[in-house]
């Protein structure tokens, strides 16, 4: 059964109704794990401008401080250095569950989480993602198909741990009433991205940037739909706002080859930037695509910036970053 608090309002943002004109909303009390990171940043940014009070949990395996360093000294901001394998007591009324590495803690941080949840009757958001299927047998992808993830491939560490930690997220919401949302996230990208991380998007821009060859796994011919970050952090929240458990697929439907991603790479950076073609990895989807009806219809979602728009606001963090004089960061 759906268990709603009914001590704690329900809010609309944007799109705007539920709170009463004139009336002040009191700020809620939210985690983020992994808030140092790319996303979980932005994620911060919007709600301390919302006016809610903020715990970031991140260990900076990944993260990176300079990502919040801008919230220093507001009192309703707070970072604490911990790993979400290691149990957290905190008093809180929202968890954004992003810390993530890819490996099987994963599954550790989120039973830790759920149970942090539980205990004060939180309401709990994980973040899984689009890897849940697999390499996919339909196209595009609906929340309602189980996927096809090979369990012992080199990709499979972070495919099923993001797998189970859905099962513990449901198993929570079944069998202990814990207030849960499920988003499934699909290639994301913006400022603030991990620069030498190897996902695509990332590696091209630098690449570009800094007039090396852009490395193509395979023959390029294999699609991913890129979701910029601004559209991904809207999606987040009305997730949590909303009454809907989900799964949600969060992902911006428009599909890029991996040479057309080049391309528009090269239009935005460099027209003279060229591509080298490298193996693939074993077990690489071959397409990927979101089916976005059920976030369209029941959270009213859907994303706005294309990626012939986003990427050049990537760009400018990325140049900044790469050949900009600020410290432990750049080349
Ligand atoms: P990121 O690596 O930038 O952020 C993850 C953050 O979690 C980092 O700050 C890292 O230091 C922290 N972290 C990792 N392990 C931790 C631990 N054990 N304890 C505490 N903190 C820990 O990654 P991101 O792109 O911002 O991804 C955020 C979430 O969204 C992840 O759960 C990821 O699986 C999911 N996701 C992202 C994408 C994408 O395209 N970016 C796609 C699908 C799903
Ligand atoms: N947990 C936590 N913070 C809390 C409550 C629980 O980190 O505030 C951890 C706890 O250490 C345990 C996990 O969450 O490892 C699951 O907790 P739950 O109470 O569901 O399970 P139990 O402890 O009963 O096995
Ligand atoms: N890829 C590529 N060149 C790179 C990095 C990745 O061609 O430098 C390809 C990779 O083989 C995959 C796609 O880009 O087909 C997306 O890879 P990424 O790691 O960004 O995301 P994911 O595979 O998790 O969707």
């Amino acid at each position: 059964a759906q268990i709603i608090n009914p001590q704690r309002p329900v809010y609309r943002f944007q799109s705007g109704g539920k709170i009463p004109l004139g009336l002040k909303r009191k700020g809620l009390r939210i985690v983020v794990t992994g808030g140092a990171g790319f996303v979980g940043s932005h994620l911060v940014d919007r709600l301390i401008e919302r006016g809610d009070s903020v715990i970031v949990v991140d260990n900076f395996f990944t993260g990176n401080k300079d990502n919040v360093m801008h919230h220093f000294g507001n009192p309703r901001f707070e970072l604490i250095r911990h790993d979400v394998v290691e149990p957290l007591l905190l008093e809180v009324d929202q968890i954004y569950h992003l810390a993530c590495p890819a490996s099987p803690t994963n599954v550790v941080g989120t039973l830790n989480m759920l149970g942090l949840a539980k205990r004060v009757g939180a309401r709990f958001l994980l973040t899984s993602t689009s890897e849940v299927y697999g390499d996919p047998l339909q196209h595009p992808q609906v929340e309602t198909y189980w996927g096809n993830v090979n369990p012992i491939g080199v990709r499979s560490c972070y495919d099923e741990g993001k797998r189970t930690a859905e099962t513990l997220t449901m198993d929570y919401h079944r069998g202990a009433g814990v207030e849960v949302r499920i988003a499934r996230i699909f290639n994301t990208y913006g400022p603030r991205m991990c620069i030498d991380d190897g996902r695509v998007v990332s590696n091209f821009v630098a690449q570009a940037l800094r007039k090396e060859p852009m490395t193509v796994y395979g023959d390029g011919k294999q699609t991913r739909s890129f979701q910029f970050v601004s559209d991904l952090v809207e999606g987040l929240m009305r997730l949590m706002e909303g009454e809907h458990v989900g799964p949600f697929n969060l992902g911006n439907p428009g599909e890029f080859t991996m040479l057309e991603l080049a391309q528009v790479v090269q239009e935005t950076i460099d027209p003279d930037a060229k591509i080298e073609f490298r193996p693939n990895t074993e077990d690489d989807p071959h397409k990927r695509k979101p089916d976005i009806t059920k976030a369209k219809d029941l959270l009213g979602w859907e994303p706005k910036v294309a990626l012939r728009k986003g990427l050049p606001m990537m760009v400018t963090d990325f140049r900044q970053r790469i050949f900009g004089d600020h410290k432990d960061m750049g080349a």
